[in-house]
């Protein structure tokens, strides 16, 4: 089983609530489980459960070199190329790596196989164990703008097996970053805060899984009980809301320290126990 927990909007809690159910699956229903954290920008789920972290490994992609002496500077390869990556300026072939999704277009069109492809580094998959759970996150190098590739890689080094539950903890936003995350997911819990960003964003994020067609639900974090317009919403749109984390100034306590809040208040046992009980139930 594959639950991702999204949401259209960054800090709204969203690896606090994936590392949260991940301890309480381990050790609160003794199930096996891996966290993989998909928030490759930005991944921060190790923080909380500071694993022994084996060698990583290195991502890469493939990109275009030209050989000159081969190049007709016939164009062909920037026509093809969606992405503006290459480019034929004044007979000489430009590449920008930097802008190249490594599809191999330009490779198949060129004429003179004047392309061939070198690897470029993206960023570094890292796996470990802490607090008894298998964490599997990527790191995105600096000011690298392709994160789906470092996405699937990380994906990919954990495969779904059937005796244990996987936790895709995924980017922020409704755009490619998150797709890759979630796709191949059986389940996605939606993190959202009780405002009107988050209502905002989390209405984008309803779209995007309604899109993809799979099952899903909605937890609120930092809730208030003046604030309902999440809980109207999703009243009227037929939406589960299966988790309700109230505003409480000890969870940001525990997290400021860097510690999980079944850690710290064991009185919210009960509310990742109904998440659980309530995801297990659809995917019965
Ligand atoms: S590999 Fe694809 S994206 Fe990269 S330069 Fe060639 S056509 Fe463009
Ligand atoms: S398609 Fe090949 S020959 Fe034509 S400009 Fe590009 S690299 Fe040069």
């Amino acid at each position: 089983m594959r639950i991702a927990i999204a949401s259209g909007k960054g800090g709204t809690g969203k690896t606090t609530v994936a590392t949260n159910l991940a301890f309480y699956l381990k050790h609160f229903d003794n199930t096996d489980v891996t966290l993989i954290d998909c928030d490759v920008e930005e991944p921060n789920s190790h923080i909380f459960l500071r694993p022994d972290c084996q060698e990583p490994k290195v991502v890469t992609v493939p990109v275009p070199v030209v050989q000159e002496d081969l190049c007709t500077a016939c164009g062909k390869c920037a026509e093809i190329c969606q992405f503006n990556a290459i480019a034929c300026v004044k007979e000489k072939v430009l590449i920008f790596p930097e802008l190249c999704h490594g599809c191999g277009g330009c490779l198949l069109v060129c004429p003179t196989g004047a392309i061939t492809e070198k690897q470029r580094e993206i960023g570094v998959v890292e796996n470990g164990k802490g607090k008894d759970i298998k964490l599997v996150y990527g790191r995105l190098h600096v000011g690298e703008a392709m994160s789906p590739p470092l996405i699937r890689a990380v994906k990919e080094f954990s495969p779904v097996t059937t005796d244990e539950i996987q936790l895709i903890d995924c980017p922020p936003g409704t755009s490619c970053p998150v797709i890759t995350a979630v796709s191949g997911s059986d389940f996605v819990l939606l993190v959202t805060e009780p405002t009107p960003f988050g209502l905002n964003d989390l209405k984008l994020a309803v779209e995007m899984v309604r899109i993809l067609d799979i099952p899903f639900a909605v937890g609120i974090n930092r809730s208030t009980a003046d604030n309902n317009m999440v809980q109207d919403y999703c009243r009227t749109e037929g939406i589960p809301v299966i988790l309700n984390i109230p505003h409480d100034r000890r969870i940001a306590e525990a997290y400021s320290t860097g510690k999980l809040i079944l850690e710290s208040l064991p009185e919210y046992h009960e509310q990742f126990s109904q998440v659980l009980g309530y995801i297990k139930g659809v995917l019965s």
